[in-house]
């Protein structure tokens, strides 16, 4: 018989931490918590291999399942002293979802469960309280009838908000028991009406709570949440169902979420916040806003001030339980009658820049070595630290002021709407997504802002969880706001009015928002980012480079710690208004002459460019590619174009038109270009060589050490490298003697197509180091460009074809072993003689970075933001490497 129900309670617990996969995260952690001594309502978790039978046998359980979760009811009712279904003193349970990584508000869960007309009844005689009796069976109605069969949430909201009215109330505690009776029979009305009957059998609740939290491991938003956060469809999540602890039960009850440490910021202290007497899902929905756990500057009743013992209670918990697990945690409680029951921990998540300190502080603490504290930082999450913030000397009429959610500076224009967000986002606009609050619903439109703004809810709420998690600045709970869906726009307390379309800026760090544009500036580094990214830097294998062929790219490269330019692509120098036409002079030259004629007026333009990458550089490698695209790429498109550039080069309109279309290819990505045109036209190489040769010796001549290397494209062959490399010899050599001065320099290959890679020992033998165009090669392997993936790549990942989009990360599978295979090639030719890395967009990808660490590589490039993601990539590949994982 397979096991499909791990039971927990009273200390004891059949799962435990490390069974996360099996039990998910919150199952394996309420099992941790009880082997931890902490008070946790006993309860049992159904797998997620029940999951994943669900999906695979057409909803349906196992034939077992029903059974063993009888036997666990049994356990919690002889934990708890109360039977399940008993219209005398009822047993209740939660059933709440919880998969292997947490995805908050994403999935189902189902409070109270157990009540009906006859339990209500025993509950308020044993609790000798009608009105809490009767405020959780609304509440379990309302939820169930919304999650479970799915009836819309409004019907029911609109009955409350219209009983509240009716009574002059303005809370929801202010209704009274008759009232919540009243209500009571009102929803079972809504339900029949709509046809979907509220069920009064407490087994049929739990068997469709059950499937409802399996259910909504499929619904869209959970999907796109999955999406964007790269977590697998088929893990499955677990269902937990534990008795029922009540923070609704009076004014000495309550329930919160908290921090085990701030996580905008990473400050050891202890932060978070509750709610009187009050369900759990009352905090993270944001619908009222919570009162702070600590006294704090805000001047709401503390939790420190009005329950000081269980306030004490609780902050050992804290204690214990981030020395149990040498991580900040994220934990819910519920207070019933002042006795505290921790309801679920994890690992808190965090800002990147909290991620940062909390990591270097807690080795500074003794709770971690270097090497964990490295594996605590989300390397995808690291560019948040480079996070432009708002310039401080720029004008700022600050319009309203909220709490400060998630920290970082965002500006765009402001839209009412996570539909019209993603809309707007698409056309190119920047938006500041402004919601009164936001639900799960709302995921794709954050994803697609540059920061978020809310009117109610708490720094746990919804809104703030999301964007801290995404690293989106927001700001949430802002009172002095009111917003109007109708007419899409909010006004302010002062009275300013804020429409959509128009600007907005805002201060996650500080929780304001900002009338306008105001301008921003790159991200600041902390200190403890300098500590951090040492560790790093002291534990990796990988040397991490920079693409860079601009200035300001070379000096940001520089500053992110690039130990180098793995890849300048010197196409992106001729661009410039000043030397494109020059360009195509020698492009549209109907001969060699000609062509040397207009590479001629080129060459001081190339010098400059990389006399400058030199001295910035500073003595690290320079990798300089030669021309690589198709030439076409340079040539105008209109005819009024064509016709200008025919004028300035006095040629006629027919020939331009006839030589452009000439050059054209069908596919830009193949065709005439990479190191073809060197093979055909020797003397753009000849041209390039110079360039590089005579700014290094220049360079040189100025006392400055320079290490450059000149990098072939798109090579497919021994032969093709040789000839180019030839070129590039002789013309070193011509060099060398006019001046009378020599440098060092290196030749490369670029292994970017599979005739290539397949020919690495061959092309070995030719070369002093190899650059995987990942890019091409992706292409050229998979047969499909960037943008065909984008049109079908979410079909190809629901159905499992590719198990990530192929050109932000390795395609292991076919991609990858074509790379490994030619790593190995290559060695096998030049063993440790030969340098090896990758300059295409997956060096700065933390997953192939740990790819290209195992297969041996030697170093990898990406563009400049996303070097630090590369170092702390590579040093946690070692990390796992030393550990043997
Ligand atoms: C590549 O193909 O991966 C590469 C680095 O070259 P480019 O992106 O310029 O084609
Ligand atoms: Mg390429």
């Amino acid at each position: 018989m397979s096991k499909w129900v791990y039971a927990f309670g009273n200390g004891q617990a059949e799962g435990d931490a490390a069974m996360r996969n099996l039990l998910g995260g919150k199952g394996a952690n309420l099992a941790e918590m009880n082997r931890v001594g902490l008070l946790v309502p006993p309860g049992f978790t159904v797998t997620t291999e029940v999951c994943t039978h669900y999906y695979e046998n057409d909803k349906t359980y196992p034939a077992d399942l029903l059974e063993q979760v009888r036997s666990g009811v049994s356990h919690i009712e002889r934990l708890i002293g109360r039977k399940f279904g008993d219209a005398a003193n009822p047993l209740l349970v939660s059933v709440r979802s919880g998969a292997r990584v947490s995805m908050p508000g994403m999935m189902d869960t189902v409070l109270n469960l157990g009540l009906n007309d006859a339990t209500v009844r025993g509950l308020a005689a044993a609790a000798k309280d009608e009105r809490f009796a009767y405020d959780s069976y609304r509440r379990f109605i309302m939820m169930f009838s919304n999650v479970v069969l799915g009836a819309d949430i409004d019907l029911f909201e609109h009955a409350l908000e219209k009983m509240k009215e009716r009574k002059g109330c303005r809370a929801d505690t202010e209704l009274a028991a008759e009232d919540l009776k009243a209500l009571v029979a009102e929803f079972k009305r809504i339900g029949k009406d709509i046809g979907k009957e509220f069920p009064q059998d407490p087994w049929e609740q739990l068997n469709k709570g059950i499937g409802a939290v399996f259910g909504s491991w499929m619904t869209k938003k959970a999907i796109t949440y999955r999406k964007i956060n790269s977590i697998p469809g088929d893990w499955g999540t677990a269902v937990n169902v534990q008795a029922m602890v009540f923070g609704n039960a009076g004014d000495d009850c309550a329930t919160g979420v908290c921090f085990s440490r701030d996580p905008a910021t990473g400050e050891n202290r202890f932060y978070g916040e509750y709610l009187c007497n009050a369900q759990g899902e009352d905090v993270v929905a944001g619908i009222r806003t919570p009162q702070p756990l600590a006294k704090d500057a805000s001047g709401r009743l503390s939790m420190q001030e009005a329950m000081p013992e269980v306030y004490a209670e609780l902050t050992a918990v804290r204690g214990k339980l981030e020395k149990h697990y040498k991580d900040m945690q994220d934990m819910e409680f519920t207070i019933e009658h002042k006795k505290l029951w921790m309801l679920q921990t994890r690992s808190g998540k965090r800002t990147a820049p909290a991620a940062i300190r909390v990591a270097v502080e807690m080795v500074a603490e003794g709770l971690l070595t270097k090497d964990e504290a490295i594996m605590r930082v989300d390397a995808g999450q690291l560019d948040q630290v480079l996070h432009p913030t708002l310039d401080p000397k720029a004008p700022k009429k600050v319009i309203a002021t909220g709490l400060p959610a998630s920290p970082g500076a965002a500006v765009g224009r402001a839209v009412f709407h996570a539909d019209d967000a993603e809309a707007w986002k698409a056309r190119g606009e920047k938006v500041i997504l402004v919601r009164i609050e936001t639900s799960p619903e709302d995921i794709g439109g954050m994803h697609a802002a540059e920061g978020v703004i809310t009117a109610r809810g708490g720094m746990t709420s919804h809104a703030a969880v999301v964007a801290r998690g995404m690293g989106t600045p927001c700001v949430s709970g802002s009172a002095d706001i009111t917003i109007n869906y109708a007419q899409k726009l909010l006004r302010t307390a002062s009275g300013a009015v804020v429409r959509e379309g128009d600007w907005l800026s805002i201060d996650g760090a500080k929780g304001q928002i900002i009338e306008g544009a105001v301008p921003t500036m790159s991200g600041a580094m902390t200190d403890n980012f300098g500590v951090f990214m040492k560790w790093v830097d002291e534990a990796r294998r990988l040397e991490v480079r920079a693409n860079a062929e601009t200035p300001s790219d070379a000096r940001h490269a520089r500053e992110f710690g690039a130990e180098g330019i793995g890849l300048a692509r010197t196409e992106h120098m001729f661009f410039d208004p000043s030397r494109i036409q020059d360009m195509r002079g020698m492009i549209l030259a109907q001969d060699e002459a000609g062509r040397r004629a207009a590479l001629a007026k080129l060459l001081p333009y190339q010098k400059q460019d990389f006399k400058d990458l030199f001295a910035i550089m500073d003595g690290l490698p320079v990798t300089i590619r030669l021309l690589d695209p198709p030439l076409h790429e340079f040539l105008p498109h209109t005819e009024a174009e064509l016709r200008d550039l025919a004028r300035h080069l006095g040629l006629s309109y027919e020939t331009v038109a006839e030589r452009s279309a000439a050059l054209h290819e069908a596919n830009p990505m193949l065709g005439h270009r990479g190191c073809r045109l060197a093979v055909t036209y020797p003397e753009i190489c000849e041209m390039q060589t110079r360039a590089i040769l005579e700014a290094a010796l220049e360079c040189q001549a100025e006392g400055k050490t320079v290490t450059p290397e000149i990098e072939v494209p798109l090579v497919g062959s021994k032969k093709e490298l040789d000839i180019v490399k030839a070129i590039i010899d002789a013309t070193a050599e011509k060099i060398f003697a006019e001046k009378g001065a020599k440098i060092g320099y290196k030749v490369g290959s670029m292994i970017e197509l599979p005739r290539a890679a397949l020919l690495a020992d061959e092309i070995a033998e030719s070369c002093d180091f190899f650059g995987f165009g990942t890019n091409d090669l992706t292409q050229t392997i998979l047969g499909m460009s960037r943008d065909d993936t984008g049109k079908i790549l979410d079909e190809y990942r629901a159905r499992g074809i590719y198990a990530a989009d192929p050109f932000a990360s390795v395609d292991v599978e076919g991609v990858g072993k074509l790379i490994e295979a030619a790593v190995k090639l290559g060695r096998k030719t030049k063993g440790g003689r030969i340098h090896i890395g990758v300059c295409g967009e997956h060096g700065g990808d933390p997953e192939s970075v740990y790819f290209f660490d195992r297969i041996g590589m030697d170093f990898v490039s990406c563009s400049p933001f996303r070097v630090p993601i590369a170092r702390l990539a590579a040093a946690q590949a070692a990390v796992k490497a030393k550990a043997g994982k």
